[in-house]
């Protein structure tokens, strides 16, 4: 691809269907290996690419592997191999979201620990597509349940994973029950000697993808990271926006639609913020950079694509809230910074699962990305005083006070009230809206609340905090549940409760998975999921037996024990007051009634009281 030539998904040759689904998404652009690799696969070519977790690889093999299938044809046609049952799952989910306009298609996720007799019956229904650890699919095939004679292409998908787990056998050995004429397409984070010797002797000819790592300048800009971790992303950056001093902020992420969600988030806050993606029209991109220019918005919410090129001086920080997917648009995206010789400050949100992409980063660049914490309750609250203090100064100089002096004195004369204490309530009806000292909220809470997640349809592979949830879990002898529950026709749900939530780092994936491998519950059984920060909800056919209820019981999840039970409907305190979905900061702060004090009479007063939506005042929200 020639260099600043925006690549388009509509040039690279996939199925209608397939691309009506990415767009749906909010994919703008492919990565450079989907890039790469989607020409490649269509062209039924080999591909061997190193690609890590986060730089789209998924869609690189699903979205070329899903145009050239043949739908009619219900046999597996093309079969993925991972190293753990997340990944099988979360693939799968992947491949059934870019599937959504295939009628029809079936994909199959088979992994040890669930139940066979689960996959045997998805297996006869019919599938497209298999998505598999290495063991469980090698079982398949000896027991003759699993054909791959129609497969017309293998991904081998992190690879180097596989052959440290000891796979390698499972692996050839299924790679021999497949037909000669196949593609094979190997994705792998390191490409060690053993890997290269595996893609010598199941490869013809592949086209190779490497991840460059050229070396780029960035050193007038001081970088930082933060590591996401308890805290989810949005109440992360909101924290960061009340201490930064910053002038104006591009804040980038991976697709159009969270463009638009963050922006509408950020308003709502009262921050000036809007999006800038590619699908705006060009007089309304340019609006938005005529707008950030003039200092009328402060924050923009921006796509790789949509920021291409974009100068602005005023732009003092870039915030990477999404991961880039290479080093390359890394150092496009800090570049919109440090302008016309200003200093310019970088962020960058690093999970877990991300950091070999900051340690590429680090390696490109040579300079290292310093880790930075959260500011605490104690330093936005000296930020709000200082910022107070400064707005009481600017009225002082600015503003005629003669009226409100008169009203003033006339109370302190009625009350024989001191100024300074009559000062000091008018600072407390000023700050209600804002609290100069933050409320201390529960750990969970200060951990930044977010609307309850429904599982599926998700493509966000990156479970928050990173953890590798249940991986290696080996298959534990439980009760057998088939036939009694959740018995035919048995469509009446209850709601359970469990103790694992945004804060364990745990995704609907995981406890779909777990819970429908422990309980033998085939996965359209299991309803509604809805993830909290501390704890989450899970709907199940009504009527579980006692003995897979007790056995639920004790089952782990991202290291968690669930503890699961039947949610009664009332909610505890406690679960009021983590798993609500108000808006982070927008509630009722919580003041101490002075001991003794009688409480006022009227709880609002004129414009300072009450609950009231922050005005956006000239520029920032007081900061
Ligand atoms: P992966 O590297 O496959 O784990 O993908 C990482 C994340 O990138 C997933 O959340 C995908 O939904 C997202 N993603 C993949 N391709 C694109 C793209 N072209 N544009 C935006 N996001 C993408």
């Amino acid at each position: 691809m020639a260099k600043n030539e925006t690549p388009s998904f509509s040039r690279l040759g996939l199925a209608a269907p397939v691309l009506k689904a990415i767009d749906e998404v909010g994919y703008e652009a492919p990565t450079s290996i989907q890039a790469n690799a989607i020409p490649a696969l269509l062209a039924r070519r080999d591909l061997l690419g190193q690609a890590q977790t986060g730089t789209g690889k998924t869609a690189a093999f699903a979205l070329p592997l899903l145009s050239l299938l043949d739908l009619k044809l219900r046999q597996p046609q093309f079969l993925v191999l991972t190293p753990t049952r997340e990944l099988a799952i979360q693939v799968a989910e992947a491949m059934q979201t870019y599937a959504r306009h295939l009628k029809g298609f079936h994909v199959v996720p088979i992994y040890g620990g669930q139940g066979i007799e689960t996959q045997l019956r998805q297996l006869r229904r019919g599938v497209h597509a298999v998505v598999g650890t290495p063991g469980r699919i090698r079982d398949h095939l000896g027991r003759k349940t699993l054909k791959l004679d129609r497969l017309s292409a293998v991904v081998l998908d992190e690879a180097d994973e596989m052959l440290r787990m000891g796979f390698l056998e499972e692996v050839e050995e299924i790679l021999q029950h497949t037909p000669g004429e196949k593609q094979v397409a190997l994705f792998s984070a390191t490409m060690p000697p053993a890997i290269m010797e595996v893609a010598r002797r199941y490869q013809r000819d592949p086209v190779e993808f490497r991840s460059e790592e050229k070396t780029a300048t960035v050193s007038t800009v001081s970088q930082r990271y933060w590591r996401v971790a308890g805290v989810n992303k949005l109440h992360a950056l909101t924290l960061m926006l009340e201490v930064e001093d910053f002038d104006a902020m591009l804040v980038f992420v991976r697709t159009k639609v969270v463009t638009a969600e963050l922006a509408e988030k950020l308003e709502a806050r009262g921050f000036a913020a809007a999006p800038l993606n590619g699908d705006m029209n060009q007089a309304m991109r340019e609006r938005t950079v005529e707008r950030l220019k003039g200092g009328r918005l402060d924050i923009v919410v921006a796509t790789d694509v949509a920021a291409r090129g974009l100068h602005v001086e005023r732009i003092s920080h870039v915030v990477n809230f999404d991961m880039p997917y290479d080093v390359e648009s890394y150092v496009h995206r800090i570049g919109r910074t440090a302008r016309a010789g200003r200093e310019g400050k970088a962020i960058l949100f690093v999970s877990q699962r991300e950091r070999n992409m900051l340690y590429a980063i680090e390696r490109a660049t040579g300079q290292s990305i310093e880790p930075m914490q959260l500011p605490s309750r104690g330093d936005i609250a000296r930020r709000r005083v200082v910022q107070f203090q400064q707005a009481i100064t600017e009225v002082i100089e600015e503003q005629d006070l003669d009226f409100f002096e008169e009203v003033l004195e006339g109370y302190r004369q009625e009350h024989s009230t001191g100024l300074p204490k009559i000062a000091a309530a008018l600072a407390f009806l000023v700050q209600r809206e804002r609290p100069l000292l933050p409320a201390q909220r529960a750990r969970q809470d200060r951990a930044g609340r977010q609307p309850p997640t429904d599982r599926r349809p998700s493509t966000d592979r990156q479970p928050p905090g990173g953890q590798q949830p249940v991986r290696r879990r080996q298959a534990t002898p439980r009760p057998r549940a088939e036939g009694q529950w959740p018995g035919p026709g048995n469509t009446v749900m209850e709601r359970y409760r469990i103790e694992v939530g945004r804060d364990h780092g745990v995704q609907a994936g995981n406890i779909l998975g777990a819970i429908s491998n422990e309980a033998d519950l085939e996965g359209r059984h299991v309803g509604r999921i809805k993830i909290f920060d501390a704890f989450s909800f899970v709907d199940l056919p009504k009527g579980m037996p006692r003995e897979i209820r007790r056995h639920l019981k004790t089952l782990r999840i991202c290291g968690q024990k669930i503890r699961l039970k039947l949610d009664s409907g009332l909610k505890s305190s406690s679960e009021r007051r983590t798993g609500g979905s108000r808006p982070l900061g927008g509630g009722e702060p919580r003041y101490r009634k002075k001991p003794g004090k009688k409480k006022p009479g009227k709880k609002k007063s004129g414009a300072a009281g009450g609950k009231k939506k922050r005005k956006p005042r000239g520029k920032k929200p007081m900061r």
